[in-house]
């Protein structure tokens, strides 16, 4: 009997349990503030972001929800190629696009205000169609935290 009990709740933690997995992404990028923003964000300057991307899926039989391996290689993949050492810029800001433009510099145009709060739900959404793009399962992105600074960060639910 102990060992029916044992193999029964194997199965449980194996076959039924929804996981959730965590992983962290930092990159370097340049934006500011528009749309009647007046503070020092309104001047033009970085951050060394850092994104912490939670998913949740099925934990398969071999144990695993998905391998870290595979979302990093989804996440960081499209981190790098759009956002690392570029400006993040809205299209509405002709000034600073027209200078990256002109200058060859390296940017991503976006139709929001550059805020922590719009780029995290973009993150969400780009994130998502990444992990959908790179993974044979299904996982959702079910948590952005972004940090712009250690202290100050926002969080999508
Ligand atoms: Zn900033």
């Amino acid at each position: 009997m102990p060992k029916i009990i044992s193999y029964r709740k194997r199965e449980g933690i194996t076959r039924t349990t929804s996981m959730k997995v965590v992983k962290r992404f930092r990159w370097s990028m340049a934006h500011r503030l528009t749309h009647g923003y007046e503070g020092s964000c309104a001047s033009l300057h970085g951050h060394e972001y850092e994104v912490e991307v939670t998913v949740a899926g099925e934990v398969d039989a071999m144990g695993l929800a998905v391998d870290f391996a595979d979302v990093k290689r989804a996440c960081q993949g499209w981190i790098k190629e759009h956002l690392d050492h570029t400006t993040i810029v809205c299209r509405e800001d002709e000034t600073l696009l027209d200078f990256l433009r002109e200058e060859k510099q390296r940017h991503y145009v976006v139709d929001f205000n550059t805020t922590a709060e719009n780029i995290a739900v973009h993150l969400r959404e780009e994130l998502q169609k990444a992990l959908d793009r790179v993974l044979d399962r299904k996982l959702s992105v079910v948590h952005i935290r972004l940090l712009e600074t250690p202290s100050s960060w926002v969080e999508v639910p």
